[in-house]
């Protein structure tokens, strides 16, 4: 099949989803591997949840750059179904063409399923030295809109148009969830992040949506913070920030850039956060097409995903017993991945792990 012809998204074949029900104690959640590094990292997860004995269920499916023989589409309709059932799940990278071809998996997995709100932290690791020891922000990123809706068109050969959207609904509902979450957490200050100087219409309405929920948490700090400025002071000083709210494309970049401040993005977690209480925990990071079965990935980031995962399970004894044996494999230095500089596989890393269980 050409993948390029396919369907992103298809109805196939609903009857599988009705063997949803296991009967047993076991929480069920989704997992899609994904593509290129995705495989091997979910494997690590795999392992170490089995060592712990973390009560959870994988109902595992394929969505990813590979199209679907039944369908002739890169996302079944039983996928969406686990999802939506189960409630929670992993997700691994999804690669996407450049510049062409189909449809980004990752927006249609937010749309579909109506994740409104990334939620990427980002702290110093214990015994991991970088420029900087004292990293603790969180990025939450507005998922479902801005330069990402996915409208793009030629008006004439030579010029083509990309449509902003920024809607009151969703701009309202993540920054909600932002100030909501700084209080149940602990966290004393919410930075919205614009650039709504040039972008007056599309981020002039996020940051109206950010002062309406802010005067609603007097309790919280509220400032807002221009996005270039923003990359300067996160560089220059990353603990100015605590939690930091903005639209779709600013938060790719932006937790690109935390990500780079604590040693990379083998490092960093996040979870998508839905309607109806659903969580799909990923990676920030992507497929790394450039390391992909050289069993060279750092599992981390998509370990911390899954810890995320457990949390809002409340499994929180299980959560942080692997959070720890996570910290404590990476502080001991003994096994590091390459991009940590050290020279451990990640099935060795992985073993480092449980070994600390
Ligand atoms: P990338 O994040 O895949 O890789 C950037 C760099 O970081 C590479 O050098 C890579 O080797 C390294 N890296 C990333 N994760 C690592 C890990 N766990 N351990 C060690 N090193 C790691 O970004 P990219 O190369 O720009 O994108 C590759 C593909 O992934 C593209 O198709 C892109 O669209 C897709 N992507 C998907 C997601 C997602 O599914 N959420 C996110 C970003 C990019």
């Amino acid at each position: 099949t050409n993948p390029s012809s396919a369907r992103v998204f298809s109805c196939f074949d609903r009857s599988l989803s009705s063997a949803a029900a296991s009967g047993s104690h076991l929480i069920r959640a989704t997992l899609f591997p994904g593509d290129g590094i995705g495989p091997e990292i979910a494997e690590s997860v795999k392992q170490v949840f089995k060592a712990a004995d973390v009560p959870i269920e994988w109902e595992e499916h394929y969505v990813g750059q590979e199209v679907d023989p039944r369908t002739q589409s890169f996302l079944t309709w039983e996928s969406l179904e686990s999802v939506r059932r189960n409630k929670v799940g992993l997700k691994g990278p999804m690669a996407t063409p450049i510049g062409k071809g189909h449809r980004s998996l990752n927006l249609t997995l937010r749309k579909e399923l109506n994740l409104y709100a990334n939620v990427r932290p980002c702290y110093s690791l214990p015994g991991y030295k970088t420029r900087y020891d004292d990293v603790n922000l969180i990025t939450i990123r507005e998922n479902t809109e801005g330069e990402y809706s996915g409208l793009e068109h030629q008006v004439v050969r030579g010029v083509v148009e990309s449509l902003k959207i920024i809607t009151r609904q969703a701009s309202l509902r993540v920054a909600e969830y932002a100030f909501h979450y700084a209080k149940t957490h602990g966290r004393d200050r919410v930075s919205a992040i614009h650039k709504a100087n040039i972008m007056q219409k599309t981020d002039g309405l996020f940051l109206k949506c950010c002062r309406e929920v802010a005067e609603k948490y007097p309790e919280i700090k509220y400032e807002e913070v221009v996005i270039d400025n923003c990359c300067m002071m996160l560089v220059k000083n990353p603990a100015l920030f605590d939690v930091l709210v903005m639209p779709n494309l600013y938060g790719d970049i932006i937790s690109d850039l935390c990500a780079g401040l604590i040693g990379g993005l083998g490092l960093t977690p996040s979870c998508n956060i839905g309607e109806g209480g659903i969580a799909l925990a990923e990676a920030v990071h992507g497929s790394a097409p450039d390391i992909a079965g050289k069993n060279l990935a750092n599992p981390t980031a998509l370990m911390l995903s899954a810890v995320t995962m457990l949390r809002h399970l409340e499994l929180h004894d299980k959560a942080d017993r692997i959070q720890n044996a996570i910290l404590n494999t990476i502080a001991e230095g003994k096994y590091r991945t390459a991009d940590l500089g050290g020279s451990s596989s990640t099935t060795d890393f992985t073993k480092a792990i449980i070994d600390h269980l």
